[in-house]
């Protein structure tokens, strides 16, 4: 049995209290490291640790705060096997996706975020030839983030690269399901030489240690990615104490396909975009609308794509769907295919678990890829977030049509659209609610651009740019130059 320790103030340490969690491995669902269950007590230490250390983080020269982050990315690319073989085992994600996406990303994060600060620009307004004004953007203090545990190292690196890139310290938080990968940055960083008390990382529960940050009085800052119910808890412990808030919340994705769309790439990615990670990425498309003309030949040949995904040992290099993440997350996936049996709904493929599992995984969180039809769209299967391994599929008619359902939804984060008819993707683009549409892709990411949902799906948004202003606090100086001398 491993064990994780909290990061504070440079050192890794074991919670004040003495108190443990059990992680769990959710291909076995058995324990396989003890987690801090940290307290009040360890938030404030953290908090403490954190503003001591940032009158010196936030004047340490922009070029050396890169130098240091830089040193972090490479870092984690050197140790790409490990991290992805740590957040496979936490989280249940195969290790190829853990090995593809979530480490090289996490890298990727800190790279982009090192180099951004370097070539930030600065705005000035002249009020005609009576002052000059300055924008300084200073670092706000100590910044508290929470991360949820669908993308452990991804999501939580996300928020830490900006939040120190831009000279603030910070008190992170990764998700009790998920923190191993949290853990082994708090290593790489105290190995790369970051100060004492730069990042802190506390391990805990969201009622514990989330609430103790959201309501700490010297965390002026809150970033946030999670559900929308917790999301609006730390709204209202927020707002009080007048703290800048981001918030990244749940979604329910439409997926449009047209009947003019390339068939082969639609099927494809949205086999990809339904089941990777198990359903549980906040960006994968939960409610396909197909074209009436296509929609039996796309139904079918989603369920031959879903039926092919090779379900296993997520440790298994040819493993290409694993576990899902918890017991509670199974029990959830499960009820709303009961909710859709009862419904009257069609399962076109999946609604169980699998039969053939190998030795070491059988008693693992699995369950099939189910794809479901004949549901309407006011259905709660089709009105709230699963975030797991289900899509529903139902035929439109007309644009119109299409657009009305998949805005019908108390979300908004992204959205999916297939068409070859330029017009159409521009037009239907522009009426979607959504924080991002994809056009014949999914999970595109530039890290430039601005990230976020509308509605339910969060306040604000993250990546390139917005994070810099969001975790920086403009003031503006004005002064006064008469050009003439009376
Ligand atoms: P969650 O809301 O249960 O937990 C997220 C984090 O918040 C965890 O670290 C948790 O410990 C903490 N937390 C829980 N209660 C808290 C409280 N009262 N105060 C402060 N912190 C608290 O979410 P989850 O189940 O870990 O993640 C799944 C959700 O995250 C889904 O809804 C998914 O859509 C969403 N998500 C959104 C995005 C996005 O970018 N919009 C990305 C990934 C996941």
């Amino acid at each position: 049995m491993q064990t994780i320790l909290n990061y504070i103030d440079g050192e890794l340490r074991e919670p004040n209290a003495g108190e443990w969690l059990d992680s769990i491995e959710p291909a076995t669902a058995t324990p396989y490291a003890r987690v801090p269950d940290s307290d009040n007590s360890d938030v404030a230490a953290a908090v403490d640790a954190a503003k001591r250390a940032f009158p010196s983080w936030s004047r340490t020269p922009a070029a050396e705060r890169s130098r240091i982050l830089l040193d972090i990315a490479a870092r984690i690319d050197d140790q790409r096997e490990a991290l992805a073989r740590a957040e496979s085992i936490d989280n249940g994600k195969p290790i190829s996706l853990a090995r593809t996406v979530d480490v090289p990303r996490a890298a990727a994060n800190f790279r982009f975020f090192a180099t951004a600060i370097l070539h930030t620009e600065s705005e000035s307004h002249r009020t005609d030839d009576v002052a000059i004004n300055y924008t300084l953007r200073q670092p706000r203090g100590v910044a508290g983030l929470i991360s949820p545990w669908n993308l452990p190292l991804y999501l939580f690196t996300w928020k830490v690269a900006p939040a120190l890139a831009t000279g603030n310290t910070a008190v992170a938080k990764p998700s009790e399901v998920t923190p191993m990968t949290a853990y082994l940055l708090s290593e790489i960083c105290r190995d790369a030489g970051l100060p004492p008390g730069v990042l802190n990382v506390v391990h805990g529960l969201g009622p514990k240690v989330g609430e103790a940050m959201t309501l700490h009085p010297d965390v002026p800052t809150l970033s946030f990615t999670g559900g929308t119910a917790t999301g609006a808890r730390i709204g209202q412990n927020a707002a009080p104490l007048f703290k800048k808030l981001s918030l990244e919340l749940g979604g329910k994705n439409p997926n449009l396909v047209f009947a003019d769309a390339d068939l082969d790439d639609a099927i494809e990615t949205s086999i990809r975009s339904s089941f990777a990670n198990q359903g549980q990425i906040c960006l994968c498309g939960s409610r396909i609308l197909v074209e009436r003309p296509i929609y039996a030949e796309f139904v079918r040949r989603l369920v031959e794509g879903a039926n092919a995904l090779r379900i296993g040992d997520p440790l298994d290099d040819d493993t290409g769907f694993g576990a899902l993440v918890s017991a509670p997350q199974l029990d959830k996936v499960k009820q709303y295919v009961d909710i859709a049996r009862e419904e009257g709904a069609t399962i076109e493929c999946g609604g169980d678990a699998p039969t053939s599992l190998p030795d070491r995984v059988k008693s693992g969180y699995f369950f099939r890829p189910t794809v479901i039809s004949g549901l309407g769209p006011t259905s709660r299967v089709n009105q709230e977030e699963i975030f797991g391994p289900v899509v529903t599929v139902a035929p439109f008619d007309r644009e119109d049509e299409a657009i009305d359902i998949a805005n019908s939804t108390a979300y908004g984060l992204s959205s999916t659209v297939w068409t070859q008819n330029l017009s159409r993707a521009h037009r239907v683009a522009d009426r979607l609610a959504a924080g991002t549409v994809w056009v014949n892709t999914w999970m595109l990411r530039d890290l430039r651009v601005p990230f976020g949902g509308t509605r339910q799906s969060g306040v604000g948004r993250e990546g390139g740019e917005e994070a810099l202003r969001f975790f920086t606090e403009p003031k503006n100086v004005c002064i006064q130059y008469p050009l003439s001398d009376s």
